[in-house]
């Protein structure tokens, strides 16, 4: 579609992005201020991943570079106004950014401290930057329970006084199924607050069942491998089950095996509810106006595609009423509505 040729014309569509791992997307620029020891050379090696990983354990190693750097309220404000400017020059609307608060308390920050320190940054970055957001708080698979109640217990606390919306798990899907975890999501949906889950990854359609099944998650983490299984596809759509899906991070983790394969388009067409995210922009080196510009070449995707993404993207988000409201005007201002 020639009204789309142009990457600047993609980059002016609002977007909403569901899943952006706050901590795996710190550009160059702010690792510098952070730490201005680490040279570019060094960034582009350690904290950027191979475009394709052997695994997603190889991919996960080179995550655990930021949180080195991540261990201070200085840097945590840092990456919120890092991850902000990206936003906006994405031209989002709206993001839900992740983070799990206890990996930031190495140098002696508590887990409150930390959560506190971002909510107040990110409080402030939507006033500055005119881009919404709301905050998931992450537990992490090889996490024991207490460690996941402690998460749970923190996103329950913040979400009466700050922007935390929700409660996730992160992590080697393949390698630590979620029973250990299970008590720390119903604190957390006892408490009203949203559930999403990383599954259907690195984990086959079983992760995606056991999510479903184990938990209240009406959202999934990635879950493009439930295209493995037609049965839960099914469900899928018959219960509208929100997958957040992050494409060329699916090609990078070996999850998928190529872009032109990832099943994205076939899981639309399928009626799955489906929306577009980076997941981690600095460890894949994408933004949203690029993933669009590849899905558009790929799938021929259109302006009404993008609107549809964009509108399943609100339907399964955190917002509250407020936010949903003015971002449905948003939408209906640029996307054209599709003819029923
Ligand atoms: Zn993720």
């Amino acid at each position: 579609m020639t009204e789309l040729d142009d990457l600047g014309e993609l980059r002016a569509l609002p977007k909403i992005e569901l899943h952006s791992h706050l901590d795996c997307g710190l550009s160059y620029d702010a690792v510098r201020r952070i730490d201005p020891r680490i040279s570019r050379e060094h960034y582009d090696r350690q904290f950027v991943a191979p475009s394709v990983c052997d695994s997603l354990g190889d991919y996960l190693t080179h995550t655990f570079n930021y949180r080195a750097v991540l261990q201070s309220e200085r840097a945590l404000r840092i990456a919120v106004e890092d991850a902000f400017a990206q936003l906006a020059a994405d031209g989002a609307a709206y993001a839900e950014l992740r983070f799990a608060p206890m990996i930031h308390v190495e140098d002696g920050l508590s887990a409150d401290e930390v959560v506190e320190a971002v909510g107040d940054e990110t409080v402030r970055q939507i006033e500055a930057t005119g881009v919404d957001a709301a905050l998931i708080l992450c537990t992490l698979r090889d996490y024991d329970a207490e460690q996941s109640l402690r998460t749970a217990r923190l996103a329950v606390r913040h979400a009466r006084i700050g922007p935390v919306a929700a409660f996730d798990i992160a992590g080697d899907e393949a390698r630590h199924p979620l029973d250990t975890h299970l008590p720390a999501f119903g604190l957390v949906a006892d408490a009203g607050l949203g559930v999403t889950v990383h599954a259907g990854e690195g984990g086959g359609p079983d992760s995606v069942t056991e999510a479903l099944d184990k938990t209240t998650t009406r959202r999934i983490g990635h879950g493009v491998r439930s295209v493995e299984d037609a049965d839960l596809v099914a469900r899928l759509a018959a219960e509208s089950i929100h997958l957040e899906v992050c494409p060329s991070c699916n090609v990078q983790t070996a999850a998928v095996a190529s872009y032109a394969a990832h099943p994205v388009d076939t899981l639309r067409a399928a009626g799955v509810p489906v929306s577009v995210s980076t997941d981690t922009r600095a460890v894949t080196d994408i933004d949203l106006t690029r993933e669009y510009a590849k899905l558009g070449e790929a799938f021929g995707w259109t302006r009404a595609d993008f609107g549809e993404v964009n509108r399943a993207a609100l339907a399964a988000s955190f917002a509250d009423p407020s936010v949903r409201r003015r971002l449905a005007g948003v939408l209906d201002d640029a996307y054209p509505k599709v003819p029923a």
